[in-house]
């Protein structure tokens, strides 16, 4: 799933290709992606791009005065092309395609959205103010802001008793990050993902707003320029412990390890974040007993 700095990424490469041109057409293929139907996809042809922006982990494009607000969700993608079939798409059990947008001109690029998987989650929405999608309204302070202080960060923990794992990752808390990038960043902080978020001491606290932002800006880093084709194999690439279970600790060597939590498991090293020992798994231990 794209998280904060692969959707950063794939604003600035589409803005770079999109701001200043005309919306030609806007195929919509699986109509289960589309979260709304006034004013109609159609309704952006003719429009010139104004902007490409992120919010959270929702990308915006702006044209003349409508935004097309894209969640990709699990499994959804965004394939840029230069050169678009000429033939209009069609769904079929086969075709990942969700929907197809094409600019105006000779060249007949363009971009498709496509979506892997049965577990449909891709969704489009089409209104006159971003704030009229319920998952960009409902965001938290996005973590790469530069008003986003430590005491801001201070304040949206306490008298969380939550896990801290659960904290991170939930949009309402933080705009942006993921199951991927929430262990990473309890891996640069050297904490557990079990550990709960109102019990945290003041140099903790600090210490994980400090593995936050520089996470996520060595992550934006490192795709920064990056074509959309390019930017899931570079996440794969930039990960130290998520996805990597069985493989070792890139700082320490240990053995990364995995464990279920609500509905996905996360990665972890114990050495690094527990103290060495390896978690329950508290799925595993509920069913035994
Ligand atoms: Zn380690």
């Amino acid at each position: 799933m794209p998280e904060l700095p692969e959707v950063e990424a794939l604003s600035a490469f589409l803005s770079q290709r999109l701001t200043g041109r005309v919306i030609a057409r806007v195929q919509p293929v699986a109509i289960s992606a589309l979260k709304t139907y006034d004013p109609p996809v159609t309704a952006l042809e003719g429009r010139t791009v104004g902007s490409v922006t992120r919010h959270g982990k929702f990308l915006d494009i702006e044209a003349g005065g409508l935004h097309l607000v894209v969640h990709l969700a699990r499994a959804g993608w965004l394939r840029w092309k230069d050169r678009l079939p000429a033939e209009p798409p069609r769904p079929g059990p086969r075709n990942p395609l969700a929907l197809r947008v094409r600019l105006a001109g000779e060249a007949g690029d363009g971009f498709d959205l496509t979506e892997a998987g049965t577990r449909k989650g891709l969704a489009v929405h089409v209104v006159a103010d971003p704030e009229e999608v319920p998952g960009v309204a409902g965001l938290g302070p996005d973590p790469l802001d530069p008003g986003f202080t430590l005491d801001r960060f201070a304040a949206l923990l306490r008298g969380d008793r939550r896990r801290l794992k659960g904290v991170l990752r939930d949009q309402g808390v933080l705009a942006g990050v993921g199951n991927a990038y929430s262990d990473e960043v309890l891996h640069a902080a050297r904490m557990s993902p079990y550990k709960q978020a109102s019990a945290l001491s003041g140099e903790e606290t600090a210490r994980l707003y400090e593995a936050l932002g520089g996470t996520l800006r060595e992550a934006v880093e490192r795709s920064r320029g990056l074509a959309a084709g390019e930017l899931k194999a570079e996440k794969k690439l930039g990960l130290r412990v998520h996805g990597r279970t069985g493989q070792p600790c890139p700082v320490c060597g240990d053995t990364v390890r995995e464990v279920s939590f609500v509905d996905s498991s996360l990665q972890y090293c114990p050495t690094c974040q527990t103290g060495g020992r390896p978690l329950a798994d508290r799925r595993l231990s509920r069913l035994l007993k």
